[in-house]
């Protein structure tokens, strides 16, 4: 079955007892027994619950996983699998990491006796330096955000493999319309649904996917030990958003490189980061690892002054200033000040991420009036 029709049949079938077409919202904490312990699968919704159970079903068949489990956000995933780790171990991701992901690292989880490196993962020198004896986890984010940069998911899956550590991408940038991590080896694929999947800026939630059985075993004692569940009405949002993924996307990718080819060409601009050109320094990467490059576009302009780039944000009347990303409207961020301000100013500049970036998730709007939104703001700073 091709993505399209998974999207939108993948763990779903008519409600067998009224044959509504939608999966019903099991708005329940729990379910009748028939005798002590004797259910129809379910007995208590933060160990399972039918609506949850149709979304898992569906988005581990978009990545091509065998197992799902679903949370109540991006953040109560990537919790989830770091705690597949033990006090000790030792875990690598990439220096432009989601600044929620790197204060869980740092914050949350380095109180409990797990150590970090950050580094730039675009180059497989830099993993292999990085490995420890006790390096248990690779964490790879590609593209990157905001940076855009590519990591070559293969290349981490063979050093993983090597270290026997665990190779986990967060895939919320590419979705697995455009990416499909497990099929290049890769262990774990976790993802904030907020974004792409659910797609309509309306519902927080995460999920992880595997097709290892022990490490899935693992995860849904964990959700359900920590309880970081979602709610059926969110699963119901998300599978809504699972449906049209695969026609948003197409349009995402199509406005995304519109915007990135005018930037490109613009006098005042200094540097456009998009997987999608040919002089992007992991352009083959992308090529080769992604079926399109997606619908995330940064740039700095050449004035590099920070106010002008804050300013630019204000000026635009499509893009919508606004943290996330993903949803069907096109939203324009200053990530120095707002979605990065949670990472260290040394760790961002180390990490190329200058005060003057400007990021843009370009939406399913026409891509016509996204250009001139863009060309009218750029031409008042
Ligand atoms: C938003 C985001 C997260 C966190 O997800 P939430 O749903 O906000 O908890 C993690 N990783 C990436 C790449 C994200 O963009």
């Amino acid at each position: 079955m091709k993505f399209g029709t998974k999207a939108i049949h993948a763990g779903q079938e008519p409600d067998s007892t009224t044959g509504a077409i939608m999966t019903p919202i099991y708005q329940t904490s729990t379910f009748a027994q028939s005798e002590p312990a004797v259910h129809k699968g379910y007995d208590y919704s933060r160990a399972g619950n039918p609506t949850r159970t149709a979304l898992e079903k569906n988005l581990a068949a978009l990545e091509g996983g065998r197992y799902c489990a679903a949370f109540s956000s991006g953040m109560g995933a990537i919790d989830a699998v770091v705690k597949l780790l033990k006090s000790g171990d030792h875990l690598i991701a990439g220096n432009d990491l989601y600044g929620g992901t790197y204060r869980i690292f740092t914050k949350v989880f380095e109180q409990f006796g797990l150590a970090f490196d950050f580094i730039d993962m675009s180059k497989k020198e830099n993993i292999k330096k990085a490995l420890r004896r006790n390096t248990r986890m690779i964490w790879v984010e590609t593209p990157t955000n905001p940076l855009l940069r590519i990591v070559d998911i293969e290349e981490v899956v063979k050093i993983a493999k090597e270290a026997k550590a665990l190779s986990v991408v967060d895939n919320t940038f590419a979705t697995p319309f455009l990416q499909r991590p497990l099929a290049l080896g890769a262990d774990i694929v976790v993802h904030s649904a907020t974004k792409y999947i659910g797609g309509h800026s309306d519902v927080i939630l995460g999920a992880a996917i595997t097709n290892d059985e022990s490490i899935s075993e693992k995860l849904y004692f964990i959700q359900k030990s920590s309880g970081a569940v979602p709610g059926p009405f969110d699963c119901f949002l998300a599978l809504r958003g699972t449906k049209t993924l695969h026609l948003r996307m197409e349009r995402h990718c199509e406005n995304a490189r519109k915007v990135a080819e005018f930037l490109a060409a613009h006098p005042k601009v200094q540097k456009v980061n998009y997987p999608g050109f040919k002089f992007h320094p992991n352009h083959a990467v992308a090529a080769r690892q992604m079926s399109d490059f997606g619908g995330m576009v940064s740039f700095t302009l050449k004035s590099d002054d920070i106010e002008a780039a804050k300013k630019l944000t204000t000026y635009t009347k499509i893009f919508t200033l606004a943290e996330s990303l993903g949803g069907v409207e096109s939203l324009i961020e200053h990530p120095a000040s707002m979605t990065h301000a949670s990472l260290p100013k040394e760790v961002r500049l180390q990490s190329g991420l200058e005060d003057t970036l400007i990021r843009l998730s370009v939406g399913v709007e026409d891509g016509d009036d996204l250009v001139e939104d863009l060309k009218q703001a750029i031409e008042r700073v």
